[in-house]
């Protein structure tokens, strides 16, 4: 558990006490600080230490205190808590804004973060396998893995790798980057922000808490990114998803996005000064991450591939690129209601099978452009494409939604389209 002389004495509300506010409570506690603590359900309050107050504070008198700690699942931009935190002169902050406080205490280190629409993940446990292949102490957390203050602190020399959502850096106030990174801007998340440049700017500002020594990598390969890299002012390596060697050397890293997700990865590399010999070894043993472009059975010559993660049309469309012949399953809470950005790729795709709240209309969409079935169901989505595809072809679950209408999250989505696969005889 990291913890830090920076919080002894202070005062912070904790609300929402899920895993990470769990552990953000354990750190405060353990680092000397009073915590006041709350989650709606009472399940979770239970789990709270001795010594914090179990207490609404939207029901408490908030001056005085250091900060209101929310998870980054609070949609801050309607939730009470936010005018209420303002009101009494008490910041907003995250797990990562109170990393970011910890730091002057932890043994000499650097932080990477990364944000952008889609590849933080893939980006994050990248340099994160580098890194550790170059023999640098490192540790990855943030939006993926364990909440950063449950790990434990890193050896002077090391590398934090912190995956960062824009909902995180809105709740993120102080972190200085020794190097940031965006991988691209595309519409998301819309319904926390007021629209598509506030959505931008949210991403922006894991630059503007730069100094001017610290550096920004950029893919700059889409609009808003070439914005934001133009308006950076201290150190700037622009890069690009052609100028990365030979893709077919990795394995794990195939598709025109993972080609971006690497021109990222070398860059931060190489600004840490891993040498080109070890990056380019590293990026042959990474392993990939489960959910994403993940092969899970090659069943009869029909190669059955794990794409949950894909939330949105954007995600999707490089999964469509990859495979020529698709039984594409899609569907779920829709982000948008259309796929544009996958519609270069329909030669692709074989037949289509639409599975939740998003399927009657993705049905209507496709259905001018390739066979549809509305499959409603996980469990049938996977029994009708084992059925219809031929040795050669794939069968993709890329669902280009989110999951929360049918799946607790995109890994339970996952989960069950690795069972229904593998219960296929
Ligand atoms: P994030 O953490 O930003 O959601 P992931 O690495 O988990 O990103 O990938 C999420 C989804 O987006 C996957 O379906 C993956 O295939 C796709 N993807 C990954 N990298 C990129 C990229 N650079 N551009 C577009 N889509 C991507």
């Amino acid at each position: 558990m990291i913890t830090s002389d920076a919080f002894r004495g202070k005062r912070y509300a904790v609300l929402g006490l899920a895993r990470s506010g769990l552990a953000t409570v354990a750190a405060l506690v353990a680092s000397g600080a009073e915590v006041l603590a709350w989650d709606e359900r009472e399940e979770a309050r239970v789990q709270v230490p001795d010594g914090v107050t179990l207490a609404d504070p939207l029901a408490t008198d908030l001056a005085g205190y250091d900060g209101v700690v929310v998870s980054p699942g609070v949609p801050i931009n309607r939730h009470p808590i936010a005018g209420y935190a303002k009101a009494a002169g008490v910041p907003l902050i995250g797990d990562i804004e109170l990393f970011a406080q910890a730091r002057a205490t932890l043994p000499p280190h650097k932080v990477v973060g990364i944000t952008g629409t889609n590849g933080k993940s893939t980006t994050t446990a990248l340099i994160h396998h580098i890194l550790k292949t170059a023999d640098i102490p490192t540790t990855m957390g943030g939006n993926i893995g364990l909440p950063i203050l449950m790990q434990d602190a890193l050896p002077s020399g090391g590398v934090y790798v912190l995956e960062l959502s824009s909902y995180q850096i809105d709740l993120t106030h102080s972190l200085s980057c020794d190097v940031a990174v965006l991988t691209n801007v595309t519409p998301d998340h819309l319904d926390r922000y007021d629209g598509f440049s506030d959505y931008a700017a949210a991403k922006e500002r894991i630059f503007t808490l730069q100094h001017v020594d610290q550096i920004a990598v950029i893919a700059t390969e889409d609009d808003p990114s070439r914005m934001i890299a133009s308006r950076i002012n201290h150190r700037l390596h622009r890069v690009a998803s052609t100028d990365i060697g030979d893709q077919a050397e990795w394995p794990a890293l195939q598709g025109p996005h993972n080609a971006q997700n690497v021109a990222c990865a070398q860059a931060v590399a190489a600004a840490l000064g891993v040498s080109d010999g070890l990056i380019a070894s590293a990026l042959t043993t990474f392993g990939g991450l489960p959910h994403r472009m993940e092969r899970v059975r090659d069943r009869n010559g029909v190669l059955f591939v794990n794409d949950s993660k894909a939330t949105n049309p954007t995600s999707t469309a490089p999964a469509l690129a990859a495979y020529p012949a698709v039984h594409w399953i899609l569907g779920g809470l829709a982000k948008t209601d259309e796929l544009d950005a996958c519609a270069p790729h329909f030669s692709h795709v074989k037949a289509a099978y639409t599975i939740g709240e998003a399927g009657p209309m993705f049905a209507k969409l496709l259905a001018p452009h390739m066979p549809v079935t509305q499959s409603v169901t996980m469990d049938a989505a996977v029994a009708q494409a084992a059925a219809a595809a031929q040795p050669g072809e794939a069968v993709l679950l890329s669902p280009a939604c989110a999951s929360f209408d049918q799946f607790r999250d995109y890994e339970a989505r996952g989960d069950a389209f690795r069972a229904a696969v593998e219960a296929l005889a």
